[in-house]
């Protein structure tokens, strides 16, 4: 049994901000990362995606990223900063390790938190939930699906634009994955077909702080009514970058809205249109992954979690855990303020506890946790 004040599950950017906080403020931590090295979501990311091309990799606390080569690929050099972030503030980063399932000791709603993982059980006071999106893939159901031969794929497993030479393509989606696919297979396919559910939410105001500020208020008064977080896009919009312009002067980002259904030979229009494609590109985003605490019971009847805490990080019906890179902060930037958030309410929760244990009995060698 390893016994923890803080177990952190997933050592991306949200878990990797935590650890740095739970060091400083003196509190004994694991991260336990199933992968098999550094840069959390990032080294699964395609080579194309180069740094240049991300919205925006965000400084971890306390060491720059610095300005690398924005042509190299994202998924290399934020896993070489992460990599290099562990190493420099030495932080406890156990990996490969799944945690398949976090459960209550027992009935004491201040007692231990038992993580069932590959290598063994962890026993903490308290838990940080950085586990990302990536991997919970998003694939609506559209009928006929099952009956087209040619190739489909999801956002996970899109390598860059190469596989697509010479194909009839149909990317569905609309959120920023679709839109940076479509630019570069367009250059390569046989023929590109957009579909969307709802007409591309164009955004043409500057993504400054002001902006951002008013996004995250808009998510996080969503996760605090117990709401799912909604995609991405559904939040920030489509960013008018000269790209994308270019995209939609060029054709290349002609939205249709969404078929009826999938075809032995493409995709069919309700009006009875259709498109021929060798392969389906499902860009339809990602989901929360949660599984793992489904014994904890977090979920509210509105579908989510409901958060609550400064940055809406802390779960509402149980002080224990936190929730980072969920809703509000599922971002690199959101990721990093919320860890310092996070940390330092998890602490307080923790102390109380403490508190309340040794009003009974005095806990001699207990953690004493200062300012964070
Ligand atoms: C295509 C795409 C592009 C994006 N581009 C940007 C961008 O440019 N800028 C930006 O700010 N945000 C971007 N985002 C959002 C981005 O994913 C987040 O900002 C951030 O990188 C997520 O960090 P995270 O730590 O929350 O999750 P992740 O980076 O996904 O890390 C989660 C970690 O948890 C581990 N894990 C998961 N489940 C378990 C388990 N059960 N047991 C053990 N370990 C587990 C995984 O191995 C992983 O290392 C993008 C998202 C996508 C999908």
């Amino acid at each position: 049994m390893n016994d923890v004040d803080v177990a952190v599950i997933g050592a991306g950017q949200a878990g990797l901000s935590a650890g740095y906080f739970l060091r400083r403020a003196g509190l004994s931590a694991v991260l336990l990362d199933h992968a098999d090295g550094p840069g959390g979501a990032w080294r699964h990311r395609w080579p194309t995606l180069t740094l240049g091309k991300a919205h925006h990799v965000h400084d971890l606390p306390g060491m720059p990223l610095g300005e690398p080569d924005a042509a190299r690929p994202a998924s290399e050099v934020v896993a070489e900063y992460f990599g290099r972030y562990e190493r420099t503030f030495g932080l406890d980063v156990r990996r490969p390790v799944d945690v398949s399932s976090v459960s209550a000791e027992d009935d004491d709603p201040h007692g231990r938190l038992l993580l069932a993982t590959s290598g063994g059980t962890y026993r903490a006071r308290g838990v940080i939930n950085a586990t990302g999106t990536w991997e919970r893939p998003f694939w609506p159901y559209y009928p006929g699906r099952e009956t087209f031969p040619g190739r489909q794929l999801h956002t996970a497993d899109y390598r860059g634009p190469d596989a697509f030479a010479g194909r009839r393509v149909v990317v569905v989606g609309g959120g920023a994955s679709a839109v940076q696919a479509l630019l570069e297979i367009a250059d390569v396919a046989a023929s590109t077909v957009w579909v969307t559910r709802r007409p591309p939410l164009w955004n043409d105001v500057p993504f400054d702080e002001d902006w951002g500020r008013a996004v995250v208020a808009r998510v996080a008064d969503r996760v605090r009514r117990g709401l799912p977080p909604e995609s991405v896009v559904g939040a920030t919009g489509l960013a008018l970058t000269p790209e994308v312009r270019d995209g939609i002067t060029r054709g290349v980002l002609a939205r249709r809205p969404i078929f009826e259904r999938v075809t032995p030979t493409g995709v069919a229009w309700a009006d009875g249109t259709t498109a021929d494609a060798d392969v389906i590109l499902w860009a339809t985003g990602f989901r929360a992954a949660l599984d793992h605490l489904a014994p904890l019971r977090l979920r509210g009847p509105g579908g989510g979690v409901p958060l609550d805490g400064a940055l809406t990080t802390r779960v509402a019906a149980d002080h224990r855990v936190h929730l980072l890179g969920y809703g509000p902060s599922a971002s690199t930037i959101g990721a990093n303020r919320a860890g310092r958030a996070a940390v330092r309410e998890l602490a307080r929760t923790l102390a109380e506890a403490l508190a309340r244990v040794s009003a009974r009995a005095p806990a001699p060698g207990a953690t004493i946790v200062t300012g964070v």
